[in-house]
């Protein structure tokens, strides 16, 4: 099955709906793709709760904008392949049967956002242990927190409104662990003083997960239990202690999803995707916006994605007149990448035993004795389970500084059906 568009949106996160809703508004055929089952992206996934969350005036004027504009918007559909130059191909599940469908575009944007990054310590891999947006998206999906005790320990914003809102729904969470140290928050703070409005949702987040102890400078050694959690060793470089718990929530900040741009070959610089003023790619009509050109919150996602819109719309001029704005927002998303750099304790948490790659069961022990990923991947499997090294990637680049050098389709697992027959395409190197 195949259709054709004139401008392919995928991802329907703030960055995507912004890029789809301004390049139908002036007048483009527009197509938005997303593995999820609504709009949203990962701030706004609805709760299919019964706690829903009414939603703020950002979110309910960008959905509508995305509603009134034209756009067809396609929820479900995964792309993991690039069979052809100017296609993309998803996979699309209806509830009942699978459907493979190549989808060709004029313009494409890219606007595939970020996941979180995790890195080993002893015990991460016991049930009970989850990444912290991963536990605030279970939670929305059902999951109950209601009474649970909770440690949320990492780095980034994330952290605060993650035990805002698992308090919101019940969750008990005793502890905030932030590894940056309580003078780098301390000058980030004093940066956002032009910026009232982030230092006001900051302290939002504090007060409405009042009750729970914001601990900067502190940070996770191990968590420990029988067969499932029932604690975390905490340490502030001065104290070792350990704090009881049924779940903890551990995130050290984002990485961008680059798959898809890098199937297609674009550049990246620093892990992050390429672009111009415009938010163009190194490749011809191909777009970028939001996480994936720079981990800089809400308002840079959605900025990007409206300047993307009307670039692949063909409007340059008004797109190159919100370059300033996007500056000013570059400015934040520096000072937010010193503000929580991983402090080099962090990584030497792991210990020989400590699982890395939890797909294929391979350990720190193991993964030492290798130089670079390549080698790695080819004599442990390190990276080829389902994941597709989405997490222990980003681990591995931490802990050895390696590049997980190429990516290769399917880039979600799929039935083999799916990837269908298509022209030989070279084999990539590892
Ligand atoms: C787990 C997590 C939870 C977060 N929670 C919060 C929060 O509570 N509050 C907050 O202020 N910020 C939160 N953030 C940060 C927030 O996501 C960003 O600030 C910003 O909104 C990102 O917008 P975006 O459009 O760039 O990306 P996203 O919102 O991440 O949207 C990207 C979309 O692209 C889809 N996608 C990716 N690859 C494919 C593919 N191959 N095929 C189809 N679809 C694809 C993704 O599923 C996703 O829906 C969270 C981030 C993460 C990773």
């Amino acid at each position: 099955m195949s259709i054709a568009t004139e401008v392919l949106v995928v991802g329907s996160g703030p960055a995507g709906i912004a890029a789809a809703a301004t390049a139908a508004t002036h007048g483009r055929q527009v197509l938005l793709l997303d593995d999820n089952l609504a709009p949203g992206g990962q701030i706004w996934r609805e709760a299919t709760t019964a706690q829903r969350e009414e939603p703020d005036d950002v979110k309910r004027k960008t959905l509508l904008a995305l509603r009134v504009s034209g756009a067809r918007v396609f929820s479900g559909w995964c792309v993991f392949d690039a069979p052809r130059q100017q296609t993309l191909r998803a996979l699309h599940d209806n509830g009942s049967e699978l459907h493979t469908v190549d989808v060709s575009y004029e313009h494409l944007v890219l606007a595939t956002g970020a996941r979180e990054r995790f890195l080993p310590f002893p015990g991460w891999t016991l049930p009970g242990v989850f990444g912290a947006g991963g536990l605030q998206a279970l939670a929305r999906g059902g999951f109950s927190v209601s009474g649970k005790r909770i440690v949320v320990a990492g780095t980034g914003p994330l952290l605060l409104a993650v035990a805002a809102h698992l308090r919101q729904m019940g969750g008990r969470v005793s502890t905030v662990a932030e590894q940056a140290s309580r003078r780098q928050l301390a000058r980030f703070s004093a940066s956002l003083a032009r910026q009232p409005g982030r230092l006001i949702e900051g302290l939002q987040y504090r007060a409405a997960s009042g009750g729970s102890r914001y601990r900067p400078g502190c940070w996770p050694l191990a968590a420990f239990g029988a067969d499932k959690l029932e604690g975390v060793r905490l340490t502030d470089g001065q104290r070792t202690w350990e704090e009881p718990c049924d779940l903890l929530a551990c995130g050290f900040h984002l990485v961008p999803n680059t798959e898809v741009a890098s199937l297609l070959g674009c550049a990246l610089r620093d892990s992050f995707i390429e672009v111009d003023d415009v938010q163009q790619t190194s490749i011809p009509h191909v777009f970028a916006a939001g996480e994936p050109t720079g981990i800089a919150g809400l308002d840079s996602a959605l900025l990007t994605g409206t300047i993307a819109g009307l670039a692949a719309a063909g409007k340059l001029e008004e797109a190159k007149a919100l370059l300033p704005r996007r500056q000013k927002l570059q400015r934040f998303a520096e000072r937010l990448k010193a503000a929580f750099a991983l402090r080099p304790e962090l990584l030497g948490l792991a210990q020989p035993d400590t699982i890395v790659c939890r797909c294929e069961d391979v350990t720190y022990g193991t993964l030492r004795a290798y130089e670079n990923w390549a080698d790695a991947k080819r004599q442990t499997r390190c990276g080829m389970g389902p994941c597709q090294g989405r997490v222990c990637g980003p681990a591995t680049e931490a802990l050895f500084g390696w590049r997980t050098s190429s990516v290769r389709p399917p880039l979600f697992p799929v039935p083999l059906s799916a990837m269908g027959a298509g022209p030989d395409r070279p084999s990539p190197n590892l």
